[in-house]
């Protein structure tokens, strides 16, 4: 998979070097590219941003950068889904991210400020080079920028690549994975010492019997709808 991401903090994308998307870089699983939207600019300031029409606080991202970045990307590929973190976009779930993952090549525009000015998805909803816009949500609060939402994405996304997980953290039984666990999350898990702090291992994992561990196991997943308090 190709991903290109566009900011004006390509700083923020040094985590994505680390772990098991920094070793699925390695193994060529993933190809990250990322790009400062600054160098799409055509004044000394480098401007990104202006004042929104029709008044009012904060300033939007101009739509004259954030194309260009976009075509120097899609010259170079066939086509691309292309995602842009919004908090009026579609809620992402995992079933957004078993979509994704069978992508060949996504491309996250990170907003700023009020976010970037609405013809951008307007345009690139029309042009043959793009698969898909996808405007896409996190939940439903503020962010001050697209960059932690596309992380959170991309990790989702990623980490189904076959490949990516090695063994020991297989998708397969994790909460949401596509069948039974798709609507569901997964229960309490333990590991040693049997007792900590007084505090004891169910004793039914313990036991070796795995029929009634497996069904003990089923009976602790809870229903996946988030708690709030
Ligand atoms: N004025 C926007 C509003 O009221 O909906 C908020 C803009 S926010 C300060 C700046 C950028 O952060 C957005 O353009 C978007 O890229 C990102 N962002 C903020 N909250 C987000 C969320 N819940 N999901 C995805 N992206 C988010």
């Amino acid at each position: 998979m190709r991903i290109d991401i566009i900011s004006i903090f390509p700083d923020f994308f040094e985590p994505l070097k680390l772990s098991l998307i920094g070793k699925a870089q390695e193994k060529n699983l993933v190809e990250i590219n990322i790009h400062d939207l600054r160098d799409f600019t055509h004044d000394k300031h480098k401007t990104v941003d202006d004042a929104p029409y029709g008044g009012g606080p904060g300033m939007v991202m101009s739509p004259t950068p954030w194309g260009d970045a976009i075509d120097s990307i899609l010259n170079t590929t066939e086509q691309a889904t292309l995602i842009i973190p919004t908090p009026s976009g579609e809620a992402f779930i995992q079933k957004t991210a078993n979509q994704l993952t069978t992508e060949e090549h996504l491309i996250f525009a990170c907003g700023r400020y009020e976010g970037i000015d609405a013809r951008v998805a307007q345009h690139y909803i029309n042009s043959e080079k793009i698969k898909e816009v996808k405007e896409i949500s996190l939940g439903n609060y503020v962010l001050n920028g697209g960059e932690v939402a596309s992380i959170a994405i991309i990790e989702a996304v990623t980490r189904l690549i076959p490949g990516v997980l090695g063994n020991e953290e297989s998708a397969i039984d994790d909460s949401f994975a596509p069948g039974e666990m798709e609507d569901r999350t997964e229960g309490p898990i333990f590991t040693r010492p049997p007792v900590w702090r007084d505090l004891e291992v169910p004793e039914i994992l313990l036991s070796g019997d795995h029929k009634k561990i497996a069904d003990w196991r089923k009976s602790q997943q809870s229903s996946a709808t988030p708690k709030s308090s």
